[in-house]
């Protein structure tokens, strides 16, 4: 009853080129695909370019935004502008935002309640470090990150959001959870979320992210709480992602 999303995370990567090519080939490749969402979301500044040849199937999408609406914020990128530019989803809290650059969960949930102010989806990534995982604190660390974000915009935003489980010691690393730590993960969120609205917890799209490959995808997506996934280096190569999306 969930529809799947897959979503391409291209960080700090891509070129005039090389996205028009890649969209080019996503294009073409996503036009046989009906059962998956399908998004990418590139550097800022080729939001344009990239809205400009995504065509209808293709969803736009951010990797962050201000934490204000507009102002004397060098540097800065709001919800609004994206808004404007076509996006449609906007990530939030991704882990490289939380450890890099300094988002605590306070600023993570400044972000999401914006997005949703700005008519975007927040995608909110959540997820532990190795070292949390090791010492046990694994739930507890999701629900802190939810709660934080619960306590600002309600329950009934979520009807508006994705969620995205990224454990850190993942992203980039090829080491995957395996599918039984990720429905574990997954099934906790829903869980959590259904604590305040089971009909909102229920339909929510809850994705996996870090290390997911074409060899991989297949058996994260069938996991019952798994409802697509958002995918880093392999979103940037059109036949892996295409292989990802068919998976979904
Ligand atoms: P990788 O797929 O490169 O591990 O990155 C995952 C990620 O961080 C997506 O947001």
């Amino acid at each position: 009853m969930r529809q799947a999303l897959v979503a391409g995370n291209w960080k700090m990567h891509g070129g005039l080129k090389a996205n028009a090519v890649l969209m080019q080939e996503l294009v073409d490749g996503v036009a046989a695909l009906d059962r998956v969402d399908v998004s990418v979301c590139p550097p800022f500044v080729y939001v344009p370019q990239v809205s400009q040849c995504s065509g209808d199937k293709i969803a736009l999408g951010a990797q962050n935004l201000a934490t204000e609406v507009s102002g004397a914020f060098t540097g800065e990128v709001s919800g609004e502008m994206l808004k404007e530019l076509g996006c449609a989803y906007v990530i939030v809290g991704h882990s490289e935002r939380r450890t890099l650059y300094g988002e605590d969960d306070d600023c993570v949930a400044v972000k999401f309640a914006r997005a949703l102010d700005a008519g975007l989806k927040p995608i909110l990534c959540v997820g532990e470090s190795l070292e949390q995982r090791e010492s046990g604190v694994t739930e507890a660390v999701i629900s802190q990150q939810l709660d934080a974000v619960l306590e600002r915009s309600d329950i009934s935003a979520f009807a508006q959001a994705v969620i995205a489980y990224e454990p850190v010691w993942a992203i980039g690393t090829g080491r995957t959870a395996s599918p039984e730590q990720a429905q574990a993960v997954h099934a906790h969120i829903r869980q959590r979320l259904a604590k305040h609205d089971a009909k909102i917890a229920a339909q929510i799209q809850i994705l996996y992210g870090g290390s997911v490959k074409p060899d991989n995808a297949a058996e994260l997506f069938q996991q019952a709480d798994i409802d697509g996934g958002l995918i880093g280096g392999a979103s940037l190569k059109a036949a892996d992602f295409l292989a990802i999306c068919r998976a979904a």
